[in-house]
């Protein structure tokens, strides 16, 4: 019999209210992996309760910094503890292939040790040029939001819920985390984990669900003071216009269609089996994917004969098998919007030069595969270039000159990432700077480190992750201003104020 996961509400595993669970399949075989609790408005508002008195009575908010990293730690070191048994679990219930899942298992453990050392910033600044002795003494502190509602979709299930949890604990916030329908297991292992390690009860509530059944009560739930999501843009302007009405402070990191740009003077051993990576990495289920691929007109052939020939030895299969390259996309639906797109672009006019459906063969006939797939002749505004497909699919464009390559790059509603590859780092810095997105790669790609902050610009979304900036996202900022002048004569507003109109009385 499968196992039927309950929802984390109050330090409790508690079924939902109506009973209802559903199940998530593996997408490698289309197998139910296990049953997950259904929640809805009623559990929403049970998890955003107890997320509430947890912040407003409980320790969490009050305890020094250093000891909430003391917790945030022990969690980080639970998951590389427990990584044997996750990682089976993480393969199976979002069909990455093990290695992309090793992989992020490691980041998500190094990730709670990163924010367990922000948790210990000082959360004061002095405000040096404002204060004077005997005048005043201003500062500023950063206080924890309050109660947060975090909601991930499936592509990193694990990592992103760290991404959302690793901060606001840091920072002193409560929250409730929703994560993705399609892949909801290694969150409610985590649940298991936070009630071992002791955070306290209503500190973090995790509760499975749909997006339209728990996820939009969650994100207009009243007394929730901040919303962060990961997922669609389409989605994330909808939480930003629902986040509105209580005006909740929002971080949104959502889609990309990142241009990947290849300049003359670039190695080709090292930029063709990177762009291969930039656009492929984890069957193109990345936010950061580089799914424009800019070629110089000049090298055009030379580079298509070989990203083609290097695309059809990408390897298929089990995502158990430590010799798969790529694993299936993660449903039945996301592999035929992926199929959808690839038909679009063929309508349009562009040219499908490897791949261009599901593959063939024993290895796959089960799983929601789609074919590594490149297509050359393609216009910037067609389809397939503009929309984030979210699967194995590069488009290339070709570019006469820097400008140029400049110009269609930035001719996107997307802005989350890019790369620039060139033996002259001048050169590829200076095209970095003009590029409109939060993060760019020069001869690198998907590299995002703790470290750094990560987010997008324009339509990929609003705020970032990681970096001391993820510490910023989750705190208010309070100016306290003491005043050391004793007196009221000496007050500004004593001549002002009281003497002329004489309205307080001594
Ligand atoms: P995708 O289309 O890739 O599944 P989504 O943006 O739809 O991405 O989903 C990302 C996350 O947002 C998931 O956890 C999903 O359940 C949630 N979600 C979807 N719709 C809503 C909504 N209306 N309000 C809040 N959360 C939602």
């Amino acid at each position: 019999m499968t196992q039927t996961y309950n929802l984390f509400i109050n330090g409790q595993f508690v079924p939902a209210e109506s009973g209802e669970t559903f199940e998530s399949i593996n997408p490698y075989n289309g197998e139910s992996i296990a049953r997950f609790a259904r929640g809805g408005k009623a559990d929403i508002h049970k998890a955003v309760q107890a997320a509430r008195v947890a912040f407003d009575e409980g320790p969490w908010p009050r305890m020094s910094g250093e000891e909430r990293g003391q917790y945030i730690r022990a969690l980080g070191e639970k998951i590389s503890d427990s990584s044997k048994a996750l990682l089976p679990l993480e393969v199976a219930d979002s069909g990455s292939t093990i290695r992309k899942v090793q992989g992020d298992l490691w980041l998500s453990s190094n990730q709670l040790k990163y924010f367990s050392k922000l948790a210990s910033r000082t959360m004061e600044r002095q405000l040096e040029d404002l204060s004077k002795p005997g005048v005043s003494n201003n500062y500023t502190v950063r206080e924890p939001i309050g109660v947060c509602g975090q909601i991930i979709p499936w592509n990193f299930p694990l990592m992103m819920a760290i991404w959302k949890l690793g901060p606001a604990l840091a920072a002193g916030c409560t929250l409730v985390l929703k994560p993705a329908e399609e892949t909801p297991v290694s969150a409610m292992e985590l649940a298991k984990m936070i009630a071992e390690i002791g955070i306290p009860p209503g500190v973090v509530n995790i509760v499975t669900g749909f997006g339209e059944e728990a996820g939009a009560p969650l994100v207009n739930h009243p007394d929730v003071d901040k919303i962060a999501f990961t997922g669609s843009t389409e989605i994330g302007r909808k939480i930003m216009c629902d986040a509105s009405a209580g005006m909740k402070r929002v971080t949104l990191e959502c889609g990309g269609k990142s241009a990947n740009i290849i300049l003359e003077d670039a190695d080709p051993e090292i930029a063709i089996d990177g762009s291969l990576y930039g656009a492929f990495f984890h069957a193109g289920q990345c936010c950061t994917a580089g799914t424009r691929l800019l070629l110089p007109e000049s090298k055009k052939d030379e580079y298509l004969e070989r990203l083609v020939e290097k695309a059809r030895q990408i390897r298929l299969g089990d995502p158990m098998d430590k010799g798969t390259d790529m694993g299936p996309l993660v449903s039945k639906k996301q592999q035929e919007r992926v199929l959808g797109y690839i038909d679009k672009g063929k309508a349009e006019g562009a040219k499908v030069l490897v791949g261009g459906g599901r593959p063939t063969g024993a290895e796959t006939e089960n799983g929601f595969f789609v074919e590594p797939t490149i297509f050359g002749d393609v216009d910037n505004s067609m389809t397939i270039a503009q929309e984030e497909i979210f699967g194995p699919v590069l488009s290339v464009i070709t570019y006469k000159t820097e400008a140029d390559a400049v110009r269609i790059a930035n001719e996107s509603m997307y802005g989350l990432a890019g790369a620039v590859w060139s033996r002259d780092t001048d050169r590829a810095v200076n095209m970095a700077k003009q590029l409109r997105t939060g993060t760019v790669w020069i001869n690198e790609y998907h590299l995002v480190s703790e470290r750094a902050p990560f987010g997008g610009y324009k339509q990929s979304g609003l705020g970032r992750e990681l970096g001391p900036e993820s510490l910023h996202e989750y705190t208010e900022i309070k100016h306290i201003h003491v005043d050391e002048l004793g007196s009221r004569e000496k007050k500004f507003w004593y001549d002002t104020v009281v003497k002329p109109g004489n309205l307080v009385k001594s």
